[in-house]
C-alpha cells in the first residue's frame, strides 16, 4: 500500500529517496520520512502530508548520509500522525525501519517488548519490527542474525528496510513486494521499480520469503533460516518509469485520454503467449474470474461475453470473498485474475487459494514483472504503461479488449472484434469531453447518483458509480435495471438523478421502460445512448455500434470524465482520492 526504499551508494542519499518517493506516491500518500546515515549518526525526520508538503516543511532532501531508508504511509494501524509516519527508529537510533504492510501479532510482541523494558514512541504494528531488531541485534552481535530472528517472530504481510547505524541497509519481503535496483554507484531497495527506474534498469525480483543485506558495496540475498538464494537480475523496460504528467492538468485526465492508444496496446498481445493462455482456458470446465474493484466489473463483463459469444459458463468472483466460494475448486476448474498491479493482496490470496486445490491460475495484469505475473501459469499483459491516477481508468478498457479478443478467439471470429472501427469509437467519445465537462457542471450539488444498466451495460454501472465515488465523494450506486421495481424505484422522486445506460442493442427496449418509470416518478433522466430519446432530461451520446459487446468500452469513458469533472468542480485532487491506494497490498 504504502512505498519503501532504502538506498546505499556513492551519491547524498536523501534528494533520491525524496524524489522516489515522489515517484510512488501514488501507492499511499499520508505520511512521508525519511532516515539517514551521516557519519555513524542516524538522523529521521518525518511527518504527516504529502512528499512535497512534508519535503517543504522539513527539509528532508538536504539531510546528509549516503545510505538511507524512506516511506509514504497509508495507515492501518494508528492515526495520521507525525509520531506514527515512518521511519520508526530503536535502540537509541541504532536503528531504523521502514515497513509496509501488517504486522498481525504485534500486539502481543509490543507487550513482550514493553515487559522487557522497550518503549514505544508511536502505535503502529511497524514499531515492533524495530524493537526486535534491536533486541536480537543486541543478543547477536549480527545483523544477518537480528534479521532472521526478527522475522521469525513476524506473523502477517510485509516488506521492511531497516538501517543500521553502521551503514548496513537490511530488506525483507514476505507477501509484500520489495524489488532490489542494481545501480553503478549503489543499489536501491524498493517497493516499486518506479522507485529506482531513473538511476537503473537493473532488477532483482525477491521472492517471498527473501532477505537481502546490502553492505560493503555488495548484496547478499538470503531465505529466513540464512541459506543463501540466487536471483537473476532482470531488465526491466524504461517505460515504466514514464510517469510525466505532460501537458495535462492530472494523471486521471491524461490517462483518461490515453485510451485510444492503450487499447490498442493491449490488442496487440504475442501470439505465443495467448495460445498458451487459451490453451489452459479451453481445457477448463469450469471457469472462475476473479478481481477487486474495478477489475472485478472487468470480471463481470468477461462472464457476459464469455457465455454470449464463446457460450462458456464462468462465474465472476470478487477476490475479497473468493475464500468463502472458491475453497472446493475441481482440478479442471482454472481461474483468471485480473489486477492492474499484480499485488493485490486479496487477488492473490484467491490466486494461492487456487494453486493450494492444484488448480491452474491464470492472469490479465498490467505489471508483468508484478507477483501475480509471477506466480500464474500464463499471463497476458495489459500493456498500458504506468497507471498513477488511483482511480483505473486505462487499465479497465485494456483488460476489456483482452476480454473480447480472447472471446473472439474462443468463437471463432463471431464476435468480429474490429480494431479499427473501435478506435474511432473511442476517438470520438473521447473529443466529447465538454458535453461531460458541463453536465458535471450541472450535477456538482448532488448529493447522490443512480446508474442503471442491464446485461453488458450492468458492470459499467457498477464501475462508473465506482469512479464517481472514489473521485468526486458523491454517492453513487450501480443498479441493475431489471431489479429497479424490486426496491430501488423507492429511492425515485423528484431531484433524483439517474442515468440509463441505454444503446440500441437487445437491451434497449427493458431499459427505456425503466426511464419512463423513473421519469414518472418526477426523477432527472441522462441518457447514455447513441439516440436521443424524449425521456431523456440530459443527453450524452456515445457512437453506434454494430455489435453489442463492444459498448462498455464507449459507455465507461464518459462516466470516467464525469467523475474527473465532478471532483475538479469540487477541488477534490482526481489523482489522488483521500483514504485510498492505488495497489491495496493489504487485507
Ligand atoms: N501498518 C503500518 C502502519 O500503519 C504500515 C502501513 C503501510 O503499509 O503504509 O503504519
Amino acid at each position: 500500500m504504502c512505498s519503501i526504499i532504502g538506498y546505499k551508494g556513492k551519491n547524498f542519499a536523501a534528494p533520491i529517496l525524496v524524489n522516489s518517493l515522489k515517484r510512488m506516491e501514488y501507492r499511499g500518500y499520508d505520511s512521508v520520512g525519511v532516515a539517514t546515515i551521516d557519519e555513524g549518526k542516524m538522523l529521521v525526520r518525518k511527518g504527516t502530508g504529502k512528499v512535497a508538503e512534508v519535503n517543504k516543511k522539513l527539509d528532508m532532501s538536504h539531510m546528509l548520509g549516503n545510505i538511507g531508508i524512506g516511506h509514504t504511509r497509508w495507515a492501518t494501524h494508528g492515526g495520521v500522525t507525525d509520531k506514527n509516519a515512518h521511519p520508526h527508529a530503536a535502540g537509541d537510533n541504532k536503528i531504523a525501519v521502514v515497513h509496509n504492510g501488517i504486522i498481525e501479532n504485534y500486539k502481543e510482541l509490543k507487550s513482550e517488548l514493553i515487559k522487557t523494558g522497550y518503549i514505544f514512541a508511536s502505535e503502529t504494528d511497524s514499531e515492533v519490527i524495530a524493537h526486535l531488531l534491536n533486541l536480537y541485534f543486541n543478543e547477536t552481535k549480527n545483523i544477518k542474525q537480528a534479521l532472521m530472528k526478527t522475522c521469525k517472530r513476524l506473523q502477517g504481510a510485509y516488506a521492511f528496510v531497516a538501517v543500521f547505524d553502521d551503514g548496513t541497509i537490511g530488506g525483507v519481503r514476505y507477501e509484500e513486494p520489495l524489488i532490489v535496483g542494481v545501480a553503478k554507484d549503489g543499489y536501491f531497495v524498493s517497493s516499486d521499480v518506479l522507485g529506482f527506474l531513473e538511476h537503473t534498469d537493473k532488477a532483482i525480483f525477491l521472492d517471498n520469503g527473501d532477505i537481502t543485506i546490502v553492505n560493503d558495496d555488495k548484496i547478499q540475498i538470503f531465505d529466513f533460516n540464512g541459506k543463501p538464494v540466487d536471483r537473476p537480475i532482470t531488465q526491466v523496460a524504461w517505460e515504466l518509469g514514464d510517469i510525466d504528467k505532460g501537458k495535462y492538468a492530472h494523471h486521471t485526465l491524461k490517462e483518461i485520454d490515453e485510451q485510444k492508444l492503450s487499447i490498442v496496446k493491449a490488442y496487440n498481445q504475442e501470439e505465443a503467449r495467448m495460445k498458451k493462455f487459451l490453451r489452459i482456458l479451453r481445457a477448463a470446465k469450469n471457469v472462475y474470474i476473479v478481481g477487486s474493484g474495478t477489475s472485478y466489473h472487468s470480471a463481470l463483463v468477461a462472464k457476459h461475453v464469455f457465455g454470449m459469444y464463446a457460450k462458456m459458463r464462468v462465474e465472476a468472483v470478487m477476490s475479497s470473498e473468493s475464500k468463502y466460494v472458491l475453497s472446493f475448486l475441481d482440478e479442471d476448474s482454472v481461474v483468471i485474475a485480473i489486477s492492474q498491479s499484480g499485488e493485490t493482496a486479496d487477488v492473490l490470496d484467491s490466486v494461492r487459494l487456487a494453486k493450494s486445490q492444484g488448480v491452474k491460475v491464470l492472469s490479465i495484469v498490467n505489471v508483468t514483472t508484478s507477483s501475480l505475473a509471477r506466480m500464474s501459469d500464463a499471463f497476458l499483459g495489459t500493456n498500458s504503461g504506468p497507471e498513477i491516477g488511483v482511480a483505473a481508468t486505462k487499465s479497465f478498457t485494456a483488460q476489456l479488449i483482452i476480454i473480447y479478443a480472447l472471446a473472439d478467439r474462443l468463437c471463432r471470429g463471431k464476435l468480429g472484434l474490429d480494431k479499427e472501427k473501435l478506435i474511432h469509437a473511442v476517438d470520438s467519445v473521447l473529443s466529447n469531453k465538454s458535453t461531460i465537462e458541463k453536465l458535471a457542471q450541472e450535477l456538482k450539488n448532488n448529493k447522490d447518483l443512480y446508474l442503471l444498466g442491464r446485461s453488458l451495460h450492468y458492470p459499467i454501472a457498477l464501475e462508473g458509480a465506482l469512479k464517481v465515488k472514489e473521485l468526486a465523494y458523491v454517492h453513487a450506486e450501480g443498479i441493475a435495471a431489471g431489479e429497479l421495481k424490486h426496491g430501488p424505484l423507492a429511492l425515485m422522486e423528484k431531484n433524483t438523478i439517474v442515468m440509463i445506460l441505454n444503446p440500441h442493442d437487445t437491451t434497449f427496449n427493458d431499459t427505456i421502460s425503466n426511464a419512463h418509470e423513473i421519469k414518472a416518478r418526477g426523477a432527472t433522466v441522462v441518457g447514455l445512448s447513441d439516440q436521443k430519446e424524449d425521456v431523456y432530461d440530459y443527453w450524452i451520446p456515445i457512437p453506434a455500434l454494430s455489435e453489442e459487446a463492444f459498448y462498455p468500452i464507449v459507455e465507461v469513458i464518459p462516466l470516467q470524465f464525469l467523475a474527473y469533472y465532478l471532483a475538479v468542480g469540487k477541488n477534490i485532487d482526481p489523482d489522488y482520492p483521500r483514504n485510498l491506494a492505488k495497489s491495496v497490498t493489504v487485507r
